[in-house]
């Protein structure tokens, strides 16, 4: 197990540094965060004191570190050999700690920084390695986090298949006559009790508020005949799930009916695109001029979807703009939506594993709208 998560690591690393290179980035530095968990197998300490990941182009990786974080290192056999610590105590100046560590590997033309970098770190940093270029070190770890392996995949699948319980069993809530904070309590519940260690979101909007794509639960009671939006997402075993549906309190009417089975069309377009090669701007296009055609354009706010791994949103993004071919292994979100202002909304969202014969779905509930009373 050991040895599995050692050559895990060491590959991750191997791929990173092919990216380095072909960027001639010298050194990358990782904070505290999801792209830190990646590299490590270490749950990130809190970012408060200085805490580098640095990796050079060529050459030992070292981990700078509070010493308070540094003590048990050694029982992560996984790591001898592999990285570093350097602690540094309290009342040491860290930037200068790092800055050493960063120079040792000889001039610094270009240093890459992972993008949940706090600028109480960075700034006195930069000011000790003049001369160095500071670039945005995101899509480089990004490109790497976006190829997912099998045990990734597993996990993914797993927290997907935990969230779809729970949109299956929304039909079983109360809702008339309670408020979107008292559902949108319930679907949390549901969400640890399927067995997500933590809750991300509970996105929950009712009556005209389905019409904001972002809409968090408020005090508005639900009542007969509204749209509810619902999109919730959590994490099982440190890997997110994202998953969204449409309730309708009653029946809902015809214009609902027509313009959640445009939402439905253009979900199965962008699923049906989803291929090895296609891009992420294809996909979207793909779900999008099915909305369009329909005559909605105006009315879809956002991209189509997002990569999803250790992160809710990560690579690769699907939106226009985004030419890189996609590849198997990628995991993604597809989530078309039609907003019609104070009005409704509905959004259907599902997770896709992009595999070498093609997309294939991770939730497992329907996507039908669910009615309730
Ligand atoms: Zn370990
Ligand atoms: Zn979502
Ligand atoms: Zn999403």
């Amino acid at each position: 197990m050991t040895q599995d998560a050692r050559s895990m690591l060491e590959g991750r690393f191997a791929r990173l540094r092919e990216g380095m290179q072909a960027d001639e980035v010298d050194v990358l530095l990782v904070s505290p965060s999801a792209d830190y968990r990646y590299l490590t197998g270490l749950i990130p300490p809190v970012p408060t004191r200085l805490t580098f990941l640095v990796v050079p182009a060529e050459g030992d990786i070292d981990l700078v570190t509070p010493s308070l974080e540094a003590a048990g290192f050694e029982t992560h056999t996984e790591l001898q050999g592999l990285i570093t610590p350097v602690p540094w105590s309290d009342g040491d100046d860290p930037a200068a700690v790092a800055a050493d560590r960063i120079r040792r590997h000889g001039p610094v033309r270009r240093l890459a920084v992972s993008d949940r970098t706090w600028a109480k770190h960075l700034v006195p940093l930069s000011d000790r390695l003049s001369g160095a270029q500071i670039a945005p070190g995101g899509a480089l770890i990004g490109a790497v986090r976006a190829v997912k392996d099998a045990s990734e995949i597993a996990a993914l699948d797993e927290a997907a298949s935990r969230v779809s319980a729970v949109s299956g069993q929304l039909a079983d809530l109360n809702w008339t006559g309670r408020t979107e904070r008292e559902v949108a309590a319930d679907v949390a519940a549901r969400m640890r009790d399927a067995g997500h260690e933590e809750v991300s979101f509970v996105i929950l909007a009712s009556g005209p508020h389905s019409a904001n794509p972002h809409g968090m639960p408020t005090d508005r009671t639900i009542v007969q005949g509204d749209v509810v939006q619902l999109d919730f997402g959590g994490k099982v075993g440190s890997y997110s799930s994202d998953i969204a549906r449409v309730v309708t309190v009653g029946e809902p009417t015809e214009e609902v009916r027509e313009v959640y089975e445009i939402v439905v069309r253009a979900y199965e377009a962008g699923v049906a695109a989803a291929q090895v090669g296609a891009s992420g701007e294809m996909v979207d296009a793909a779900a999008r001029s099915v909305i369009a055609d329909a005559g909605y354009a105006e009315n879809f706010l956002h991209r189509t979807g997002h990569g999803i791994g250790l992160d809710e949103h990560e690579e690769p993004f699907i939106i226009a703009g985004n030419t890189q071919p996609l590849v198997a292994g990628n995991v993604f979100s597809i989530e078309p939506g039609i907003y019609l202002a104070d009005r409704f909304g509905a959004r259907l969202e599902n997770i896709v594993a992009l595999e070498e014969n093609g997309p294939r779905e991770l939730s497992r509930d329907s996507h039908e709208i669910i009615v309730v009373e």
